[in-house]
């Protein structure tokens, strides 16, 4: 190897740990801040008024998005049709209903990201679909299954409290509905809650201010559909966050805004997006039978091993040209590159520090060449490995530091330091604004219990919280000892983060509607998971070993803020990846022998 790139490398490298001790906060996620009430506010449905319903379901869903709507879909595949979606939105959407700010788009192809393209008969308009056409989708989901007649909107449960003598679940809601239901399924999602940075003075500030996740466009002008934002023109706005929201919104903002101040604490690493109209010759071309499926399987297949769970020696498929399935399969190649016979953690450690030192100089090669004033340019290279923080995508985001209103304000790591009732402070500095855009981003639920607002009982009176004190246990994610008749769709115990998430929520989704069909089937009234199987599940779980890229990097989400709790090695993924997550699923729901299930008549 030559000796100035090692040097080089090393430098790098000693950057990355330099930059990461400078984020490192002792308070960890305590460094938030919910929501107020007021911007909470739902800005797109109004609240309508109704009765109470007081009835029996077969089938209630908390959460009414992708998770709920790929269970609801599934159950309606095998005719069950009574299925009661509830949520606090106004409509289906999950994060796609709340999230409408300008620019808000899909990192993932739209071919892949949106499920059942080829039951609802779905052509994507773009290669990357943004916010609007997503929500349509939704809806669309929504209304081809029939989920829409018994969703109750703009509702949030109170408590769950299973019953056991009439084997059912008692479920109220804040709307005065008091309701029962054979099964209970959680799909709370895990970017469902926004949060404010907890910096001094926020709650002083006189002017507007609102969260990314609740955009004002009576405020700003312009519509989720058409981003100009006409009223911006003779404001000065603040946009405190540089992370995958901020990319996407700080292009619109600074085409009208008087002035623009982006608040930077950690610059994202950005690449070119690409997008583009789909092709429809091409579209057809490619939607044979089953062809979604065999594309997901593929992207599955090209992300399960980044870190370090088994994985396939066959080269990358990547049938959509996707710039995540190329990071995928790079760094695959890297591990690849590694000699088998000396292929270890240690080894492919310091090929993929290798690598990182690679990718990072290649984005920083893209900013300089994009942003025309070198100060700014240098002010916005990201030095962190790839896999710490999500990699981000974006034609317009650099380009704004280049219009004359827009300015990087960037705090070195340490953050915005106050606000005032009529400014933004930083570096000592004060920029008075007339309007701050928080886009700081959500509570990260992967552990569930952070999404989870509500009272869950079990058997005898246990509250889901107290059962999960010492970390979640299941079985496949989905079954909990206590909570009988109750299946959780989340991210910890599962396939994880590392494939397309609705990909995960559908094969959840299918297995919630074989057992539920099979119960309906034999007569059957109550399922729980067995005790020595969720206790297997988890142990093996708490046992994969951290993701090797993620223990010295940058705090984030995705490292829990730099956290060293126990318990978060109860939310990893299963140690052989989404991959081998989704194949053992397969031979367990082939098998209709429903191992580590305990039913009854
Ligand atoms: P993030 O948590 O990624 O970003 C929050 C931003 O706020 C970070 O830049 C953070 O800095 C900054 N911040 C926090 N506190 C302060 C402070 N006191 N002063 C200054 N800055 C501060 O939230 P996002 O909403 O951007 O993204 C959340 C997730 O949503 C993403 O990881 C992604 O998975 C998903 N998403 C996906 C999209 C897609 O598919 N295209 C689009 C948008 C979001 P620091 O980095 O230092 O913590």
């Amino acid at each position: 190897m030559n000796d100035t790139i090692q040097l080089d490398a090393d430098a790098v490298l000693r950057r990355f740990a330099e930059e990461r001790e400078k984020r490192l906060r002792p308070e960890g996620f305590g460094q938030y801040l919910g929501l107020t009430q007021d911007m909470d506010r739902d800005p797109w449905t109004e609240r309508q008024e109704r009765p109470p319903v007081a009835d029996h379901v077969t089938f209630t869903f908390v959460g009414g998005g992708w998770a709920g709507l790929l269970t609801g879909a599934e159950l309606a595949k095998r005719g069950i049709h009574d299925v009661r979606i509830i949520d606090r939105a106004g409509d289906f959407g999950g994060v796609w209903y709340w999230n409408r700010y300008p620019g808000v788009m899909c990192d993932s192809p739209a071919a892949l990201y949106l499920p059942l393209l080829e039951e609802t008969g779905h052509m994507p308009s773009m290669k990357y679909a943004f916010q609007p056409e997503i929500l349509e989708h939704c809806q669309r989901i929504g209304r081809h299954f029939g989920l829409y007649d018994k969703a109750l909107f703009h509702t949030s449960v109170e408590r769950a409290e299973w019953d056991e003598a009439a084997r059912l679940w008692r479920i109220t809601t804040d709307r005065g509905d008091s309701f029962t239901s054979t099964y209970l399924s959680l799909g709370l999602g895990f970017f469902s809650t926004p949060k404010l940075p907890g910096i001094h003075g926020i709650e002083k500030f006189k002017g507007k201010a609102f969260h990314a996740a609740r955009w004002d466009y009576a405020y700003t002008g312009g519509s989720p559909a058409d981003p100009r934002l006409d009223k911006l023109t003779d404001k000065r706005v603040a946009v405190i966050g540089t992370g995958a929201t901020a990319i996407q919104c700080i292009g619109p903002v600074s085409e009208t805004a008087k002035e623009l101040y982006v608040f930077q604490r950690t610059p994202s690493a950005v690449s070119p997006r690409g997008n583009g109209p789909v092709d429809e010759a091409w579209f057809r071309s490619i939607a044979t039978p089953g062809w979604q499926k065999r594309y997901n399987d593929a992207y599955v297949r090209d992300w399960t091993g980044l870190w370090g769970q088994p994985f396939s020696l066959e080269p990358s498929l990547d049938p959509l040209d996707d710039d995540f399935a190329k990071f995928a399969a790079r760094l695959r190649s890297v591990i690849l590159s590694v000699p088998a016979e000396i292929r270890n953690p240690v080894t492919v450690k310091a090929a993929l520090d290798k690598a990182s030192v690679d990718i990072v100089s290649e984005v920083h090669e893209y900013i300089r060449g994009m942003v025309s004033d070198p100060d700014t340019a240098e002010k916005l290279l990201p030095w962190y490995r790839p896999l710490c923080k999500r990699p981000t995508f974006n034609d317009d985001y650099l380009h704004a530091y280049n219009r004359p209103g827009t300015r990087l304000v960037d705090t070195d790591g340490k953050g915005v330091e106050a606000i005032t009732e009529t400014a933004v402070i930083a570096n000592g500095t004060e920029y008075p604004v007339d309007c701050i855009i928080y886009a700081s981003g959500f509570e990260f639920a992967k552990d569930p219990l952070r999404a989870l607002k509500f009272e869950v009982l079990g058997t005898g009176g246990i509250d889901l919280r107290s059962h999960w004190a010492q970390g979640v246990r299941s079985l496949h994610g989905l079954h909990t000892r206590g909570f009988p008749n109750m299946f959780t769709v989340q991210l910890a115990q599962g396939a994880d983060f590392a494939a397309n998430v609705p990909t995960g929520w559908q094969d959840a989704g299918e297995t919630i509607a074989l057992i539920v069909d099979h119960m309906r089937q034999q007569g059957l009234s109550r399922v729980e998971v067995e005790e020595a199987d969720e206790l297997a599940w988890s142990q093996q779980i708490a046992a994969t070993p951290p993701m090797p890229d993620t223990r010295d990097c940058t705090p984030g989400l995705l490292t829990f803020e730099g956290g060293t709790d126990p318990r978060i090695a109860l939310l990893s993924g299963v140690p052989e990846g989404p991959r081998g997550f989704f194949a053992m699923m397969a031979g367990w729901k082939l098998s209709g022998d429903f191992a580590g299930l305990e039913f009854q008549q």
